[in-house]
């Protein structure tokens, strides 16, 4: 899943009759090997989820598939022609696999155009507590570059959603390894981070700095910020579009001083959709943010994604169910620490991800998955063992997750360690 062209991803299936299908063609299709003998499930709304032996799976649905897509079977690929032309997205959430910390964070997404030949790599957060999860994600990115040297260590773009320490901690380190072309973030200083960009940023003008307020976004319309400094990605074919639907706050009915206070409610939002598919972030938006978020798109289906990352590391003040409502997710997948760390900057310390939450999403999601051993919180320092079956993952008992999309609607889930 992590090398491109899509000739290397496994097939794909949607729903239970092209599963059918796949498993009559044999195994021309995957490199895993063909349907037989994998199970099959088969939800509530249609959603497919494939299991493998392996720690792979396909999560798809006919919702997302368009009337024009209808005839297509893009996991076929025994006929190069059915399967999505020219562009693939790679999403890739990779935080913490071994620090001793909250478990923040690397969002990181590859583009590539097989058509054109260009080819971009973009990266939201880079946090963590700790040399741990600094180590973590910096390793991640140098084995991928390893991998893939046509892209020279170059990210077109890094979103810092907020300015918290377990989402920007790492951003030095980043600059400093990688060539960055962009730093997009809300313009809110906290931190020695913050300093050290913005010396950065003075010595090194070639980074374009792209601040994010709300003004801005207002003033961007009912669409949110989609414009070539947000958005560096310019693909022929299916392009991946990038969008903010939110920036730094600004005193409105609505939100308290305390509200203001917290930066958390100044989260940037992001959203990223590739063909059918569609994933959004709202970084660690608490509940005050996340009703005004929620009013802002109603009724132009912005928030409306496939892939939910569970705002605020699963946190019972990150995800509401007016929030669900309008993102409606196939599939969710939790930032969080891992269960046997523990400390004040933990899932442990935190009570990270919240029961509350979990519920709320598992009241949503249908898909399914390999059930796993996770946990919940029912507060601080008081986590419980629990089995998870839906389409919900999380960092803290799945480590790295890498979600891949095509222009379909079809999701699949590596979990690669
Ligand atoms: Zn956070």
């Amino acid at each position: 899943m992590i090398e491109f062209p899509p000739a290397s991803l496994p097939y794909w299936a949607r729903g239970a009759k092209d599963l059918e299908k796949l498993n009559a063609s044999g195994s021309h299709a995957a490199p895993h090997g063909s349907l037989a003998g994998k199970q099959a499930v088969v939800g509530d709304h249609g959603v497919v989820a494939e299991h493998h032996a392996s720690r792979n799976h396909r999560i798809t649905t006919d919702a997302a598939v368009s009337p024009d897509n209808a005839t297509h079977q893009p996991g076929v690929v025994s006929n190069g022609n059915t399967r999505p032309q020219n562009t693939t997205l790679n999403d890739r959430i990779v935080p913490d696999a071994a620090s001793l910390t909250q478990g923040r964070r690397l969002n990181f997404g590859h583009f590539s155009n097989h058509h054109t030949g260009s080819k971009l790599a973009v990266l939201i957060d880079a946090g963590g507590y700790g040399t741990a999860a600094d180590s973590h994600l910096i390793g991640y990115l140098e084995a991928f570059f390893a991998r893939r040297p046509d892209l020279h260590r170059r990210l077109a773009a890094v979103y810092i959603t907020h300015s918290h320490l377990d989402h920007n901690t790492s951003l030095p380190h980043v600059v400093q390894s990688f060539q960055v072309d962009r730093y997009v973030e809300t313009g809110r200083p906290n931190g020695e981070v913050t300093t050290w960009m913005d010396h950065r940023l003075s010595q090194t003008p070639v980074i374009q700095h792209i601040v994010v307020t709300e003004a801005s976004v207002e003033k961007a319309g009912p669409r949110g910020i989609s414009n070539a400094r947000v958005d560096p990605l310019a693909c022929a074919g299916v392009n991946p579009r990038i969008r903010i639907l939110s920036g730094a706050r600004v005193p409105v009915p609505g939100l308290t001083k305390t509200d203001l206070e917290t930066e958390n409610n100044h989260s940037m939002t992001i959203r990223i959709d590739y063909g059918a598919s569609s994933f959004l972030w709202t970084g660690d938006m608490e509940k005050p943010a996340l009703a005004l978020l929620a009013a802002r798109y109603t009724g132009n289906k912005l928030l409306d994604a496939d892939v939910y990352e569970a705002g605020h590391h699963g946190s019972d003040n990150g995800t509401t169910p007016p929030l669900l409502d309008a993102v409606t997710p196939i599939l969710a997948v939790i930032s969080v620490g891992h269960r046997g760390n523990s400390g004040s900057k933990t899932a442990y310390g935190y009570g990270h991800p919240r029961i509350e939450t979990l519920q709320l999403l598992e009241g949503r999601i249908t898909a399914a998955r390999p059930t796993v051993h996770g946990f919940m919180a029912t507060g601080k320092k008081q986590l419980h063992d629990f089995d998870e079956s839906r389409a919900i993952y999380a960092t803290g008992w799945d480590g790295d997750i890498v979600v891949t999309a095509d222009a379909f609607g079809h999701l699949a889930v590596e979990l690669p360690h």
